[in-house]
């Protein structure tokens, strides 16, 4: 029996009857003769409340401070934990990001990280322990402060721990059963899938499906660690997330999913002229403000005008930011005006078996058009289809492509246990 990584999620550790659940299920697999590693997130909304906290004395909290707070969260999940499990007469220890080794850079807020040296992590499950660690925070190499890694990095934690102990399974515990073929919380008829490869998972969790985090399932795929999605609130099997499928784990879909994602705006750039340097000009003032975008289209030009319109998505938090960049660099670049609009959705249809079968564009198209959803931009890659629709039609877009492909499940095994999905 070899060492698991297991992660507990903020809605499986909600409150003290949640922690002594969470803990039972952890001696479980010691008692199993697993060495177990746990990395644990916030209880509940507790991150959410210290961002609150954070705000009412500072309008703009960030950086050194503000990660030393949002820490705090784990810390308190972490010992309570511990404790539950020493109540139930076995050993463990509690460590901080920073004592289980978590190296990161210094990019407070969302950091990366660069190394693991769980040295205190192994000494502790010699000496019989079962180690809980603190997720989604680590220490800076250079600066040695206390980092975060952004919304939702205790998954993150949990793969890279995995990774450096060469742990045979990470298995992430949270408030549904594993990975749907769409969100459960929409569509109620989603299916539990079985295995998906990293490639689709990847997609799907660059498409807004938020089960899990796109970071963690890139670390995994590069460390090749298996992870197991699963509920903590069921004994069911849940999803496997891995290279290749192993044993009883059935074979993938054509198509692996839909994922949906309201939280993207769509800027457009008017009156663009139709040379040569524009684009490049627009998206280095965006990249010069650090901004990740999405999806570009570019119309063709009006013969008349000589001049274009630049469509493209990024996050809606980041906004702002990109509206001010551009239009500082506006004279230099020479465009007639910005359009903003932050009342958008984005629906995908992934699966690496859209490669070997035609039409399935044609099939997603028409499921859209008959549910009466407008089209208004549109993006593919080998293994993925998305398009950009009004906010207000997501949901019912989402459901009528679910449908059209066969997804829809007879049994309902879409559970959500837990979480406000605050
Ligand atoms: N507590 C952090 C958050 O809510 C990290 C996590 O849950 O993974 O984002
Ligand atoms: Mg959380």
């Amino acid at each position: 029996m070899g060492l698991v990584v297991q992660k507990y999620g903020g809605s499986s550790v909600a409150d003290a009857e949640g922690i002594k659940r969470v803990a039972k299920r952890i001696v479980e697999a010691k008692k199993n003769g697993h060495q177990v590693v746990v990395v644990v997130s916030a209880m509940g909304d507790t991150t959410d409340e210290l961002i609150d906290l954070a705000e009412q004395v500072s309008p703009m909290p960030a950086g050194r401070e503000f990660d030393m707070l949002l820490t705090a969260g784990e810390r308190i999940s972490m010992a309570l934990l511990a404790m539950a499990i020493k109540n139930l007469g076995h050993e463990a220890q509690s460590f901080t990001g920073s004592q289980a080794g978590v190296i990161t850079d210094s990019v407070h807020n969302k950091a990366r990280i660069i190394d693991v040296t769980p040295g205190r992590i192994r000494t502790a499950l010699d000496e019989g322990n079962i180690a809980i660690v603190a997720g989604f925070q680590g220490v800076s190499q250079d600066k040695k402060d206390i980092t975060t890694l952004g919304r939702g990095g205790s998954d993150t934690t949990a793969v890279a721990l995995a990774a450096a102990l060469d742990a045979e399974v990470c298995e992430i515990y949270t408030d549904v059963d594993g990975v749907f073929t769409a969100d459960p919380r929409v569509v109620t008829k989603a299916k539990k899938i079985d295995w998906i490869s990293f490639e689709d998972m990847l997609e799907l969790a660059a498409s807004g499906s938020k089960v899990l985090l796109h970071r963690c399932v890139e670390y995994a795929r590069r460390y090749n660690i298996p992870i197991h999605v699963r509920s903590s609130f069921s004994g069911l099997q849940g999803t496997w997330v891995s290279n290749e499928p192993t044993g009883d784990k059935v074979e993938q879909a054509i198509i692996s999913g839909v994922a949906h994602d309201t939280s993207e705006a769509k800027i457009t750039v008017v009156g663009v002229p139709d040379k040569p340097g524009e684009a490049a000009a627009i998206f280095r003032a965006v990249a010069d403000a650090e901004i990740n975008i999405d999806m570009i289209v570019q119309n063709v030009s009006a013969a008349s005008t000589g001049l274009t319109d630049i469509s493209f998505t990024l996050p809606k938090a980041e906004g702002r930011k990109a509206i001010d960049a551009l239009e500082k660099a506006k004279g230099a670049i020479g465009f007639d005006s910005l359009r903003y609009d932050d009342q958008i959705g984005k629906i995908s249809l992934v699966g690496a078996g859209m490669k070997t079968n035609p039409g399935v564009t044609a099939d997603f198209f028409r499921a859209l058009s008959d549910a009466g959803v407008n089209i208004e931009l549109i993006s593919t890659s080998e293994i993925r289809i998305s398009v950009v629709t009004r906010a207000d039609d997501v949901d019912e877009a989402v459901r009528a492509v679910h449908t059209a492909f066969g997804l829809d499940s007879d049994s309902d095994e879409a559970v959500v246990y837990g979480g406000t999905g605050r």
